[in-house]
């Protein structure tokens, strides 16, 4: 494929998902050129992951002047953002050292982030918030990912794992959770959980048009609730500047995003930080995180600077 900007070298930004691949090319900040949304399974088609990865970017980037390589995955990546540590949807890429392969086959800056952090970081160009010094992403899809940025870097914690709010506990709750845990949070505000509803309780309900025609249900209402804990719980222990809420829940034809910030406001504690909480629904993006793919390697060259 042709790159019509030759002149500009652009930030090949990657998101890999556990259904899709996404990959695009980022010469100004905020677009992508050159986007691709493609199977995953079409990409990794080998039992040499990072060979097939290094292939199919070979065969992209042709022709382009791409100098940086930029990749999020939905996984828990180790401290020093080279290696994949525990990745249940894309389980083939856990312990793979991808920063350092990488570098070694293309020679240029490689950088590996959560998926969810790209997003944060996409919204925060996409709504204007570089005067918030804390930013708080809740993105509830299948699971719950969470990212905290503050003054423009990624919470990582000690072991590289900050932000797993998904695994917060449930008083009262036994169920299995994907992190070998019982009782987590995920499991009762995800998609996952929906999925369960339409199955167990609601079988004459596709599962787009739950919120449409169930929505008044006191099961959906608690689970609207739950959802408002969770950003609650991570509201009060950090006072952020502004709460980013995303993912494909949210996104569901009649989600009651009303409701769901007064649950939110109802847990959060008074006056503050409930008084100034401010609250941004983000949309739902196909190049959201290889968008922020791109503003992470940026933030991170900039921090070599
Ligand atoms: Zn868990």
């Amino acid at each position: 494929m042709r790159n019509e900007k030759t002149e500009t070298p652009g930030i090949l930004g990657i998101d890999i998902g556990g259904t899709n691949f996404r990959i695009g090319v980022v010469y100004e900040q905020g677009k992508t050129a050159n986007f691709r949304k493609i199977p995953v399974r079409s990409v990794f088609r080998t039992t040499d992951p990072m060979k097939d990865l290094r292939e199919y970017i070979a065969e992209y980037c042709q022709n382009m002047d791409i100098r940086t390589i930029s990749i999020g995955f939905p996984a828990a990546i180790d401290r020093e953002r080279k290696t994949v540590l525990q990745a249940p949807n894309v389980a083939f890429m856990e312990g793979l050292p991808v920063v350092q392969y990488l570098t070694d086959a293309f020679h240029i800056p490689v950088y590996i982030e959560r998926d969810v952090t790209m997003a944060v970081l996409y919204d925060r160009r996409k709504w204007s918030l570089w005067d918030q010094n804390m930013l708080c992403g809740f993105y509830f899809g299948t699971g719950i990912g969470n990212a905290i940025v503050i003054d423009g870097v990624p919470l990582v914690g000690r072991n590289g794992t900050a932000g797993e709010l998904g695994h917060i506990p449930v008083d009262g709750s036994t169920e299995l959770c994907g992190c070998g845990n019982r009782g987590c949070m995920e499991n009762l505000a995800g998609g996952k959980y929906l999925a369960h509803l339409c199955e167990s309780v609601f079988p004459d309900t596709p599962i787009g048009r739950l919120f449409l025609e169930k929505g008044e249900d006191p099961l959906l209402q608690q689970f609207i609730d739950r959802m408002a804990m969770t950003v609650a719980t991570e509201v009060n222990i950090l006072d952020p500047d502004c709460v980013l809420i995303g993912g494909g829940v949210p996104s569901m034809a009649g989600f009651p995003k009303e409701r769901l910030v007064e649950r939110i406001l109802v847990h959060t504690r008074k006056p503050f930080p409930a008084q100034s909480l401010r609250v941004i629904f983000t949309g739902d993006e196909e190049d959201k995180c290889v968008i922020g793919a791109a503003e992470y390697a940026a933030m991170r060259m900039k921090r070599m600077n």
